[in-house]
Order: C-alpha cells, then structure tokens, then sequence
C-alpha cells in the first residue's frame, strides 16, 4: 500500500463519488478502508477482520484469495490481454467459458451473450426480448412487467425495471413500456391470506396485468427468483409454478434474473432450477466470476436463440467477453465444481445454515427468518404475533447491522430486514460465528426498546 490511512480517507472524501451514497453523510464518517480477503474473511486497513455474511455484494462464491483465478487471470493477461468477439473474431476463454455456463444451464438453454454486469444483462434482454417479437411479425409486443421492490441494476432499463421507488424518483423512471405488480411479500403484505394463498394471489396480478396491456402488446416479464436486495423476501410454494404457467398461457417470455441467485447460491447451479422452472432468458453476473473480475451475460433458451440467429443483432459491448474476466470465470467454475460447493450448498452448508439462521425465530425482536440456499432474510418485528413493523423500519435495520460490524461481521439491512449471503466455502464453525454475532445485534435491537 502506497499512501498511509488518514491520507488515503482525505483523498477519497476529495475525489471519490460512490454509488448509492449520500457524499456529505459519507465524508463526515469516511469510507472504510478494505485491505485485503481470505476465505470468508476481509480485513480493513486497520488489520480488524471482519467475517463477511454478504460476500462482498452477493459475488463471492468462492470465497476470497483463491490463486487459482489469479494465476489463469495472469497467464491470460500475459497472453492475450484483449480482443473483441464483434468482427467474426473470438478468444479461446470467451469460447470454452460460452460452453461451460451453458452446460450447468437446462437442456433447453444453449447459448450466452456476454456483458460486464448484470445491469448490462438487464439492458441485453430487454433489447432482444423486442427483438425476437419483432422477427416473428410481432412489432407490437414491447410492453414488460416486472415488479415492485425488484433490483435489475442501475442503467435506464435496469432502474427501471426494478421497483425501487426512490431510483425510479431520480431521473423520471420508468422508462415507457414497463409496468410493475406486487410482490409476494407476505410478511408485509399478505394480510390474512395463507402464504399460499398470498403466492397464488400475486402471481396472477401478472395475469391481470397482460389483460390489462393486451397479451398482443407484452413481451416478456421479468422477476428474481428470490428478491435479493428488496430484502431477501422468498416466495411461497405457489407462486412460481403459477407465474410459469401464467407466461406460457399467454405466449410471454419468462426471465429470471439468476444475477444473485446463480451459480450455487441456492443450491442449484441455478435459481430457476431450485423453483422447477424454465426461463426463456436469464441475466447472470456476480457468482460467475466470484467477483474477481466484472463480467456478467445472458443465457439465452433456444427458443429465443433460433430466431435471434436470423437477425443480425445491433446491440455489444466492447468488453462482451473479455478474455481475462473469461478466464477468471472459467478458473472460478472450475472451483465450484472441483469442490462440488452447489451440492455442498444443497446437501450439507446450505441445510446446517438453514437450521441455524431459522433459530433466529426464538429471537423476540425477529418476525421470521427466510431461507434458501446460503440467502437469508430476517425480519425484525417488535410484536411477531401481530407481524407488525418498527416504526422507523430503517433504523431498526441499521441498529443491528452497525453492532454486527462493530462486533467483526459484515451483514446488509434492507429497512427492517436482515440479509445474509456468505460465501459458499462458509465452515460449519463461521456460521456458527455468524450467528452468535447477529445475535449479539438483536439482543441490541431489543435492548433500544425501539417501537
Ligand atoms: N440483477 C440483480 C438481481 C442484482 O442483484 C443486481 C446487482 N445487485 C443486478 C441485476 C445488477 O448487477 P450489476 O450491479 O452487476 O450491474
């Protein structure tokens, strides 16, 4: 390291906007300095090491410090440091990684196009989503729905499509052509219904809603398998089976954005395979790289890819599938399935960590604790019986996740949810750790009498 902590602190409070922040707020704290990674461990420039419950922002699977992608990373820079795919042009990496994402994908899906992000693979499919209407005479199918409380990144169609509120409040979003239902978030919002009966419900607000539109004028719709930073919210057992059903009654294509949930966070290869359906494309990014370098893309099913294979596509990125941040991917695949970690999600962490994060329940400020995978969502609530919400749900959130990072531990707050997402390679005995120090936040959280 080059430059001491406090110079380093000045020098980004005078020069470094960051994202989803309040600069003024952020300079009067000062960013925290991350210096280095090991395991499920980071460390900050202090040298306190905290364990990380949220893998970085959901990515790294693999954990931290694996030299196995840093040595294919190098061998590719020394090698072939750039080359586009646009003219007739590939690279060995970008090739073998097309091949290798797709094999861990359903029968049906076949083919990737390669972004730098998900909110890129977002912008990707909602272009060839029209596309693909259009080269079958059907020009007038452009409308998308997608849902409220959804993340699809942060570019035009990305904050648009999602449903944050406060994103689509900065620069007049939505864009034109995309509508929003309801989420099956039934903690919150499912009143007197059954879970079931609440995932029934919301799943056919999409039906309502093509009727609304007209099934002729909708082109796809688009959700998370589980809602990831809306706060972890799980779906009922009913409500994918019936938005399945829903999207193939009405001829409307069904994409899952895998972006989270791919690549063994739920204990599958992939998110959809978990809720037993099948998407006609779907965003990936993140756990496809483990983080180590940016690079996202969009599985494609062969029913779209039939047809966008008679059109010529006008739609790229400089760097769709770099050759290093393909090898990386391709070094970090081979992690996944050397160690066998989606099963050891499924079979062994995933179900140790499940046991240990629902024993949260007993917790009197915890509503319920969500689970799939290595994803967990937490409720805070002050009166469980009655499902009902803090006062200031924020706050409550940022009680316990500040205590959890005084006390060594990395977790994120949506409002008064708290969610969890370690890195795969997690032991038994760091989630043990985990949880003791979440508890140690809601003993806190009780202890502030919040209302
Ligand atoms: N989709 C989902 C479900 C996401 O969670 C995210 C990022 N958190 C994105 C898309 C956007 O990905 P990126 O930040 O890489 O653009």
């Amino acid at each position: 390291m080059t430059a001491n902590l406090s110079n380093l602190a000045a020098i980004d409070a005078a020069h470094h906007m960051h994202p989803f922040n309040k600069m003024t707020e952020l300079n009067e704290k000062g960013a925290r300095l991350i210096a280095r990674g090991e395991g499920v461990y980071i460390f900050d420039g202090a040298g306190k090491k905290y364990l990380d419950a949220f893998a970085g922002l959901w990515c790294v699977n693999v954990g931290y410090g694996r030299t196995e992608i840093t040595e294919a990373v190098s061998r590719q820079m020394q090698e072939l440091p750039y080359y586009n795919t646009f003219f007739g042009t590939t690279t060995e990496s970008a090739t073998l990684l097309a091949q290798k994402v797709t094999e861990h994908a359903g029968q049906n899906i076949n083919r990737v196009f390669f972004t730098n992000s998900g909110s890129e693979a977002t912008d990707t499919w909602f272009r060839l989503a029209r596309v693909y209407w259009k080269a079958q005479g059907k020009a007038e199918k452009v409308q998308v729905i997608a849902r409220r409380n959804g993340y699809h990144g942060s570019t035009v169609a990305g904050a648009s499509l999602g449903g944050m509120k406060l994103m689509h409040e900065q620069g007049n979003l939505p864009i034109e052509g995309i509508h929003h239902i309801g989420q099956p978030y039934w903690f919150a919002e499912g009143g007197d219904l059954s879970p079931e009966e609440f995932g029934l419900k919301m799943a056919r607000e999409l039906e309502a809603k093509i009727d609304e539109l007209g099934e002729d004028k909708v082109a796809a719709f688009v959700a998370e398998p589980v809602q990831g930073a809306g706060g972890v919210i799980v779906p009922p057992s009913t409500y994918w089976p019936e938005i399945a059903r829903i999207c193939k009654a009405r001829n409307i294509l069904l994409i899952v954005d895998e972006v989270i949930c791919g690549f063994g966070r739920l204990g599958q290869w992939f998110g959809h395979q978990h809720f037993g359906v099948e998407p006609d494309m779907a965003p990936i990014a993140k756990g496809l790289s483990s983080g180590y370098l940016p690079i996202g893309g969009v599985l494609i099913s062969d029913r779209v890819a039939d047809v966008l294979a008679q059109e010529e596509i006008h739609h790229g990125y400089t760097y769709s599938g770099h050759p290093v941040a393909a090898s990386a991917a391709l070094a970090n695949l081979a992690i996944l399935e050397n160690e066998g970690l989606v099963d050891r999600v499924r079979d062994d962490i995933g179900p140790y960590f499940a046991k240990a994060w629902k024993s949260l329940e007993d917790h009197e400020v915890v509503g319920e604790a969500q689970v799939v995978g290595l994803m967990g969502g937490l409720q805070l609530s002050p009166d469980k019986a009655t499902r009902r919400r803090y006062a200031k749900p924020d706050d409550a959130g940022v009680l316990v996740r500040n205590h959890c990072l005084e006390n060594g531990l990395v977790m994120r707050a949506t409002s008064d949810r708290m969610l969890a997402s370690p890195p795969l390679v997690i032991s038994h005995a760091q989630v043990d750790e985990m949880i003791e120090k979440l508890r140690g936040g809601l003993d806190h959280l009780r202890e502030m009498r919040m209302g």
